[in-house]
């Protein structure tokens, strides 16, 4: 199964990426996180994306899509999170799931309000070390500080700070109407609201996945 999260910064998109892979067994790819990855390990690529990515501003189409192309070739079943999030991007994924006669089943689109993506994004810290996902106040880790699951150092991400965060949102309301048209008229749209806790989005994503559900 192919899937597709479309949503402003904040939506809970990762946080769900994660329970959906979790329970239908798909691997989870998220351009931010390799983007991340990226620079962490100053391949050229990161090198570039960094400017971009510290200012809130989109990494230029060519450098996302080789990364990210990069990874759907050696896997079967995925969500995309973050990825596509401009129409370029949208067509380059077709032509490459084109050329490995695979295709999209769902691509769900995550609605927010503002002032959940402001609470939600300035109490989220991340794994320096395995990128899960934490919040200080809703989902907080045993240790402070300290990743439940590997060890690892609990970080805010430079671009979560507020200023930033407005700025990624104005960036994103720029950009998505036309992707979401796009997979509106390829029939594959379904939208979910992201301001649902994380069991009962699960619970309608689930839902309408129903005819993949094997369990
Ligand atoms: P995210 O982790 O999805 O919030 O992404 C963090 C940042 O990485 C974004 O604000 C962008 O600067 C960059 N980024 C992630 N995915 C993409 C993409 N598909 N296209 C362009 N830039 C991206």
């Amino acid at each position: 199964m192919r899937l597709i999260f479309i949503g402003p910064p904040g939506a809970g998109k990762g946080t769900q990426a994660k329970v959906v892979c979790n329970y239908f067994n798909l691997q989870h790819i998220s351009s931010g996180d390799l983007l991340r990855e990226a620079i962490a390990s100053s391949s050229p690529e990161g090198e570039k994306a960094k400017q971009f990515i510290e200012k809130g501003l989109l990494v230029p189409d060519e450098i996302v899509v080789k990364i990210v192309a990069e990874r759907i070739r050696k896997i079967k079943g995925f969500v995309l999170d973050g990825f596509p999030r401009t129409l370029t991007q949208a067509e380059f994924l077709d032509r490459t799931l084109d050329s490995l006669s695979i295709s999209l089943d769902r691509v769900f689109n995550f609605t927010v309000s503002l002032s959940k993506v402001i609470e939600r994004l300035s109490g989220r810290r991340i794994c320096s070390n395995c990128n899960a996902i934490y919040h200080i106040k809703n989902i907080p880790p045993r240790k402070e500080g300290i990743c439940d699951r590997c060890g690892g150092r609990l970080v805010q991400r430079e671009d979560d700070k507020e200023e930033t965060v407005r700025k990624r949102l104005k960036v994103y309301q720029k950009i998505s109407q036309p992707l979401i048209e796009y997979y509106k008229k390829k029939g594959v749209l379904v939208n979910v609201d992201g301001n649902m806790e994380v069991q009962e989005l699960f619970e309608r994503i689930k839902e309408s996945l129903r005819r993949y559900d094997t369990h």
